[in-house]
């Protein structure tokens, strides 16, 4: 380029900028979000309705893969936004479904799910007081309830509101660290001290996925064997620590959980909070399934103990029947809160004394950008109190019950467990079933079930046992519901016997 051009491009320039020309942004016009939402209205309510609709229809990944990019490929946007809303509402899973019983993903409260648009188009970023006041002043008013039921000083304790269980797991178990090893976040774990974090053989994966992330190691996970009830037994927890303590390793973090996602058993807290307290070890509860609990008169007294934690987690996405991600996690004392981040970023959070940043909650959260979770359950117990809590929880707690004292009645079925919650593992051992193909067929019995889609139940195994797992999260599943599932097993159980057979007089 000569320099006659460049003076050229260079006056362009200044044209240009004296003179914009305001650019059309027809994306962004604002009636586009009410017109989207009208849509979505038109196609959910139906959708919400039809409760005798299948849970689930598997789908080939190729297939999904096809369909989306198809939609992609329509060209108008309304289109490919209609299309997109029937494509939603056909795959995935239908919480709604009265068959859907698989799994801890719960149906929300509708008004619940609304404000997560408003949220996204009015945001309050919820690590920021400054951007995000609201969910912020939300965190103190459920921790002022929850304070209430735990029967803790209000001033006490802390809330640290965040995106799921796991998250604040690693969370709690850093506060666990960083409380026990003073030096640790700047100098990196004590060498010489052998640390070590116990658990149940039944604890979530994401503690163990903690364990290593922190840098402990997993090796140094204390396994603490369960009783019958797949509960940690606390003589034998207390047996193991002192011997580990013996042995010159430093357990300094114990987690119990209450509701163990396989069984939803719940550890005896009180006896494990007495047995940490005793040797100055840090008590976490992961209580991510049933610390909702707290909210009942009558479940609260099942997760007594859980007042006694240094720290526990609860996924209100869970069981309080919010939007995921909304996870409450408590500090029976708030400077320990504190102590999981302790890095100092004077850009996001100011000066350390200031009223707005000690009330926000960016330094003690994973977080950096927040959804403001705790928005969604405040606006729900706001609007229809506790008590919409206590009753779906009571009601979803007995109907599994239910399922189980039906189950036990029956010839052909064995429940595993008394249910402590809304979960309960159990196997269809129907006549002629050869007892080393029982496994196996429990196996068979779920691919089958969730292949032909009428009934969606989870599989696990509990120490190399198979069985069936049922999860009530809808409060619209009934007792014939339960009964219609029983026979619905029952008699694909015949389908996969008679197969056998033929197979056998194949092979014969
Ligand atoms: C679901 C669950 C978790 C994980 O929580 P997310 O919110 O899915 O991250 C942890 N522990 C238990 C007991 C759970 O049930």
């Amino acid at each position: 380029m000569n320099r006659f051009d460049q003076s050229k491009s260079k006056v362009r320039a200044v044209q240009n900028w004296a003179r914009p020309v305001l650019p059309d942004w027809p994306e962004f016009e604002p009636t586009n979000f009410t017109s989207a939402l009208d849509l979505i209205a038109k196609q959910i309510e139906p959708y919400l309705s039809d409760t005798s609709s299948k849970a689930i229809t598997l789908h080939r990944p190729n297939e999904v893969l096809s369909q989306l990019r198809n939609i992609g490929d329509l060209g108008d946007p309304n289109l490919i936004l209609q299309a997109f809303i029937e494509l939603v509402l056909r795959t995935g899973v239908n919480l709604t479904s009265r068959q859907y019983m698989a799994r801890q993903f719960s149906s929300v409260v509708p008004v619940s799910a609304a404000i997560d648009a408003l949220l996204a188009m009015a945001p309050q970023p919820a690590s920021f007081f400054e951007v995000g006041p609201l969910p912020n002043a939300a965190d103190k008013l459920l921790h002022k309830e929850f304070s209430r039921l735990l029967n803790w000083p209000e001033e006490t304790g802390t809330l640290i509101v965040t995106s799921g269980g796991s998250l604040a797991n690693i969370t709690a178990l850093l506060a666990a660290r960083n409380s026990t090893f003073d030096q640790c976040w700047t100098h990196g774990l004590p060498r010489g001290l052998k640390p070590m974090i116990a658990m149940g053989a039944d604890a979530h994966y994401s503690l163990e996925r903690a364990v290593g992330i922190i840098g402990l190691g997993t090796d140094n996970i204390l396994r603490l064997p369960l009783n019958e009830r797949r509960q940690i037994c606390p003589i034998q927890a207390a047996r193991l620590l002192d011997e580990a303590h013996a042995a010159g390793r430093r357990v300094f973090c114990l987690v119990a959980s209450a509701g163990a996602t396989a069984t939803g058993a719940i550890d005896p807290l009180e006896e494990l909070a007495h047995i940490t307290a005793e040797r100055e070890i840090w008590f976490h509860v992961d209580a991510a399934h049933s610390g909702a609990f707290l909210l009942s008169d009558d479940l609260r007294p099942r997760v007594a103990g859980l007042e006694k934690a240094d720290s526990f987690c609860l996924d209100a996405h869970k069981t309080l029947f919010v939007p995921a991600l909304c996870t409450l996690l408590f500090y029976r004392n708030a400077a320990a809160a504190d102590r999981a981040f302790q890095q100092e970023a004077p850009y996001v959070f100011g000066e350390a004394h200031d009223e707005m940043v000690l009330f926000e909650s960016g330094a003690r959260n994973f977080e950096c950008t927040k959804r403001a979770s705790a928005l969604n359950l405040w606006l729900t117990w706001a609007m229809y109190g506790r008590r919409l809590f206590e009753r779906k929880l009571d009601y979803i707690v007995a109907i599994t019950q239910r399922a189980h004292d039906l189950i036990a009645a029956a010839p052909d079925f064995v429940a595993l467990h008394q249910p402590e919650s809304n979960i309960l593992c159990f196997r269809h051992c129907p006549p002629g079933l050869p007892q080393q193909r029982a496994n196996y067929f429990q196996d068979e019995l779920h691919r089958r079930l969730r292949e032909d889609g009428s009934i969606f139940l989870s599989r696990l195994s509990l120490d190399g046992v198979s069985a069936l797992r049922l999860v009530v999260m809808n409060h619209q599943i009934t007792e014939n519901d339960i009964q219609a599932m029983l026979a619905g097993v029952r008699a694909m159980g015949n389908q996969i016997l008679k197969d056998w057979a033929q197979d056998g007089e194949h092979a014969a």
